[in-house]
């Protein structure tokens, strides 16, 4: 049975409420640790550096991907995003389950990898039309974001059916109930409570 954390990857179309689900679940699960990605985007109103993102130019991206930091990179909607190698295989070394949220490019890599194992979950919004609605509603991007977003938010659906989960966002407080139990049932595949911890079981031997 393996000791080391669980590694699991959450890709939707942006607006589809990735990041609200992700919040609420990390909430409520301990032992989750949320992987923390670099990009060159500029931070939205509220983000914090570390926290959200690092939030690095676009020389000092390319200094990390020459130096082969990155487990996955792509550009997405024209800013580069990663996701470090050597901090999220030392986590999972440490047996911390860990949450990346990246695009179905990077998830394709992941899957490439033989070092690596992940439990892949895709979300959806319940049309396209409030996708919409939730990206203008959100307030954070320009008219021209939003539309460049929209126009890949198709493309990106095509690929849900490489995931090994789907979980429709419709009723907020369903889908972060349904991410939740994915994970929890993960974690009892692996032989571990709910919480995370090793399932020792007491035998009379
Ligand atoms: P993503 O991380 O997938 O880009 P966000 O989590 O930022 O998306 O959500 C986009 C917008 O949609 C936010 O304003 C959020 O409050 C809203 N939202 C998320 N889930 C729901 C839902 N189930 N119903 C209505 N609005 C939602
Ligand atoms: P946003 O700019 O809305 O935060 O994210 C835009 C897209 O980039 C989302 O699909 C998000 O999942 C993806 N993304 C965030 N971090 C990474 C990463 O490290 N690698 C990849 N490939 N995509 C990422």
């Amino acid at each position: 049975m393996t000791t080391t954390g669980k590694l699991f990857i959450l890709s939707a179309p942006s607006g589809a409420g990735k990041t609200t689900i992700l919040k609420k679940v990390m909430k409520e699960l301990p032992h989750l640790a949320f992987s923390v990605s670099h990009t060159t985007r500029s931070p939205r109103s509220g983000e914090e550096n570390g926290v959200d993102y690092y939030f690095v130019s676009v020389d000092e991206f390319q200094t990390m991907q020459e130096q082969d930091l990155f487990l996955e990179w792509a550009e997405v909607h024209g800013n580069y995003y990663g996701t470090s190698r050597p901090s999220v295989l030392e986590q999972l070394k440490l047996g911390q389950d860990i949450i990346l949220d990246i695009d179905i490019q990077g998830a394709a890599i992941i899957a490439r990898d033989k070092s690596v194992q992940a439990v892949t979950v895709f979300v959806v919004p319940p049309s396209l039309a409030e996708l919409e609605n939730r990206l203008r509603g959100r307030g954070t991007d320009s008219n021209e974001t939003i539309e460049l977003r929209l126009k890949n938010a198709a493309k990106e659906m095509d690929a849900a059916g490489e995931y090994d989960y789907l979980v429709i966002n419709d009723n907020l407080e369903d889908a972060v109930s349904t991410l939740q139990s994915v994970i929890i049932a993960e974690r009892s595949r692996g032989h571990r409570l709910p919480t995370g911890e090793p399932i020792k079981l007491v035998t009379n031997k």
